[in-house]
C-alpha cells in the first residue's frame, strides 16, 4: 500500500469534523471545461453513510447534458489538442495532474471519507496517493512506448502504431471511487483519448474535485468531463452514445451485462467490465503460520468493511487446521476499530448506503437458514453517532459452497468458511464459483503452490499472502467477473487501437545518379 504520511501527520478527530463541516464541495457537471448545472436543474440528493445525514445535493445529469460531455470530448478529440499532442507534452500535464493530487491531499480524502465511508487514515494514506501515483505511472509510462515494424519482404515497410480510440466513457462504483477511476481515465488519457467519467451516484464528489485539478493541470477543455447523475439515466445514455468508442466499467454483473446490450443496440463500441469476485482464500493443511495467515485471510475480507471486489470472502480451508484457523480468523475480526470515518484511529469504517447495509444484513440471516454458525454479523453505531451504516465483521462457519452465502457476492464484512480436505479438493471448491477475479493459496510446499496456482481460475493468484497488489500489475477477471484488464501497460490495449500503414517502396534500389 501507498503512503505518503507518518504518524505524526495525524490529525485528530475534532478537526476532522470540523473540516467535514465547513466543506463546500463542487455538485455541479463539469463539461467542456466548465462546471455547471443540469439543463433541466435536475438533482440528486447525496447522504453520508457515516450518519446517515443529508451531504449536499448533486447535478443529475440528464440525456442532453450526457451528449453535450460526449460531443465536447469528441471535439476536442478531433481537433487534436489533447490526441495529437507531443506524448511529453500530456505526460507533463498528467504528471503536475498528480503533483496537485497530492497538494489537495486532505481535501480529497475527506470528500472520498464522508462520500464513501473510508476511514480517513485509508483515504489519506491509500486512496489519495495511490490514485495519485496511478496517475504518475502513466504519465511516466506514455512516451516510453514504441511502436513496431513488421516484417515485409522489402519492397515495402508496415508500420503498427497505437492509437487513441477516441471518446472513452468510463462508469465507475462507489466501493473505491477515486482509486478505480484513476485506473481507468489515467491511461485513457495518457494514450490520447478524451474521456467521460460517470461516477457512482453515492460518490460523486471527489470525481468533481479531480475535474477541478484537471483542468487547473491543463488537461484542455473537453478532453475530461464528469457527469454525476442516476445509472440508468446518465450511464445508459453514455453506453449507447453512438460517438463513444469505449466504455470501460467497474460494478455489478447485471449492469455490466447491460452495457453489452447498449453497445449491441447503439455503434457496437467496445465494452470493458470488471463485474467483482467471490475470491476463494484457500488455506492448505501444511500452512506454517496460522497467526499470519489469519491476520491476512481477515484483513482480505474485512478491508473497507468487505466492500472490494476482489475481497477473500470465501475460506477454503483444510479440516486439520480449520479449528485453530476459524477461531484465529474470528479474534482478528474483534480486535479490528469498527468506527467513525473521522477517526483516525479507525480501520473499519462504513457500509456505503442504507441499501447496501438492508442487503449485507440480509445475508446473516440467509446464512443462519443455511445452517450456518455465525459469528458477528450484528448492525453496530459508534459512540457519539446516532445514525449510520455499520456492521461487525461476520464469519459464517460451516457453509455449503453451493448454497447462497457460497456463492452469491454479499459485499460486506462477511466471509464464508468452507471446510474440505486435501489441495485438490480444496481447488476444486475454489473454482465452483460464478466468478474468477481472485484468490489465494497458502501452503509451504512451492510444487503444491504452483499446481494450485495454475489451476485455479482467478484473474490474480496470490501465494501466501492477498491483496498484494500494485499499478504494475494487470487486474481484472475471468467467467463472471468480466473481461478486460485495468492497471500495468496492458490498460493501454484497452484504450488504443493498432493501425498498418503499408508503404510501397517499390524495387528499393540506390539510385544510380
Ligand atoms: P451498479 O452496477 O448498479 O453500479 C455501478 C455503476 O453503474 C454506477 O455508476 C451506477 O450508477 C451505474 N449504473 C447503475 N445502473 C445502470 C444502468 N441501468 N445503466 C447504466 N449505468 C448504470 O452497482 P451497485 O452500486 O448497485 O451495487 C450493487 C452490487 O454490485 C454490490 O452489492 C456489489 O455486489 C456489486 N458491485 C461490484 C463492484 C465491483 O467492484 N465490481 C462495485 C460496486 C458494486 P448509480 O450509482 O447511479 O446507480
Amino acid at each position: 500500500m501507498t503512503t505518503v504520511l507518518g504518524a505524526a501527520d495525524s490529525i485528530s478527530k475534532g478537526v476532522w469534523v470540523s473540516r467535514a463541516a465547513a466543506l463546500k464541495p463542487e455538485t455541479r457537471l463539469f463539461i467542456d471545461g466548465a462546471f455547471r448545472p443540469a439543463h433541466d436543474g435536475a438533482t440528486f440528493d447525496s447522504f453520508s453513510p457515516r450518519d446517515g445525514r443529508l451531504l449536499c445535493t448533486v447535478s443529475a445529469a440528464g440525456v442532453a447534458d450526457v451528449d453535450d460531455a460526449v460531443r465536447a470530448a469528441a471535439s476536442a478529440f478531433e481537433r487534436g489538442v489533447w490526441s495529437r499532442a507531443d506524448r511529453r507534452e500530456r505526460a507533463r500535464v498528467l504528471t503536475r495532474l498528480s503533483d496537485l493530487m497530492l497538494e489537495n491531499l486532505d481535501e480529497l480524502a475527506l470528500l472520498e471519507s464522508i462520500d464513501s465511508g473510508h476511514p480517513i487514515g485509508d483515504a489519506r494514506r491509500v486512496d489519495v496517493p495511490q490514485a495519485a501515483r496511478t496517475v504518475r505511472w502513466y504519465a511516466e509510462a506514455i512516451d516510453k512506448i514504441y511502436d513496431e515494424i513488421a516484417p515485409t519482404p522489402q519492397s515495402a515497410l508496415a508500420l503498427i502504431t497505437r492509437e487513441p480510440l477516441g471518446v472513452v466513457g468510463a462508469v465507475v462504483p462507489w466501493n473505491y471511487p477515486l482509486i478505480i477511476t484513476a485506473w481507468k481515465i489515467a491511461p485513457a488519457l495518457a494514450a490520447g483519448n478524451s474521456v467521460v467519467l460517470k461516477p457512482a451516484e453515492l460518490t460523486s464528489l471527489s470525481a468533481l474535485k479531480l475535474a477541478e485539478l484537471a483542468a487547473e493541470a491543463g488537461i484542455p477543455a473537453g478532453v475530461f468531463n464528469v457527469v454525476p447523475g442516476l445509472g440508468p439515466v446518465a450511464g445508459q445514455a453514455l453506453g449507447r452514445h453512438p460517438l463513444v468508442d469505449k466504455i470501460t466499467f467497474t460494478g455489478s454483473p447485471a449492469v455490466g451485462r447491460g452495457f453489452l446490450t447498449y453497445s449491441g443496440e447503439s455503434n457496437g463500441k467496445q465494452v470493458a467490465l470488471e463485474l467483482g469476485g467471490k475470491s476463494a482464500q484457500v488455506v492448505l493443511a501444511d500452512t506454517e503460520n496460522l497467526a499470519a495467515c489469519a491476520e491476512s485471510v481477515a484483513w482480505g475480507i474485512f478491508y473497507n468493511a468487505g466492500q472490494t471486489c476482489h475481497g477473500g470472502s470465501r475460506l477454503i480451508v483444510d479440516e486439520r487446521v480449520h479449528d485453530e484457523l476459524v477461531d484465529r480468523v474470528v479474534a482478528v475480526g474483534r480486535t479490528l476499530v469498527l468506527g467513525d470515518p473521522l477517526d483516525e484511529a479507525t480501520q473499519i469504517g462504513t457500509i456505503a448506503s442504507a441499501k447496501q447495509l438492508e442487503r449485507v444484513l440480509g445475508y446473516t440471516d440467509i446464512a443462519r437458514a443455511e445452517g450456518a454458525d455465525v459469528h458477528g454479523g450484528g448492525r453496530v453505531r459508534p459512540e457519539g453517532l446516532t445514525d449510520g451504516y455499520y456492521v461487525e465483521p461476520t464469519v459464517f462457519d460451516g457453509v455449503d459452497n453451493t448454497g447462497r452465502i457460497g456463492q452469491e457476492e454479499i459485499f460486506g464484512p462477511a466471509l464464508a468458511v468452507t471446510t474440505v480436505r486435501g489441495a485438490a479438493e480444496a481447488v476444486r471448491v475454489a473454482n465452483d464459483s460464478p466468478y474468477g477475479l481472485a484468490a489465494s493459496v497458502w501452503t509451504s510446499n512451492i510444487t503444491t503452490a504452483h499446481a494450485a496456482a495454475r489451476e485455479l481460475r482467478a484473474g490474480t493468484v496470490w501465494v501466501n499472502t492477498f491483496d498484494a497488489s500494485d499499478i504494475i500489475t494487470p487486474f481484472g477477471g475471468f467467467k463472471n467477473s468480466g473481461s478486460g484488464r485495468d492497471r500495468s501497460l496492458h490498460a493501454f490495449d484497452a484504450y488504443t487501437a493498432l493501425k498498418t500503414t503499408w508503404i510501397n517502396l517499390g524495387e528499393s534500389t540506390l539510385p544510380t545518379d
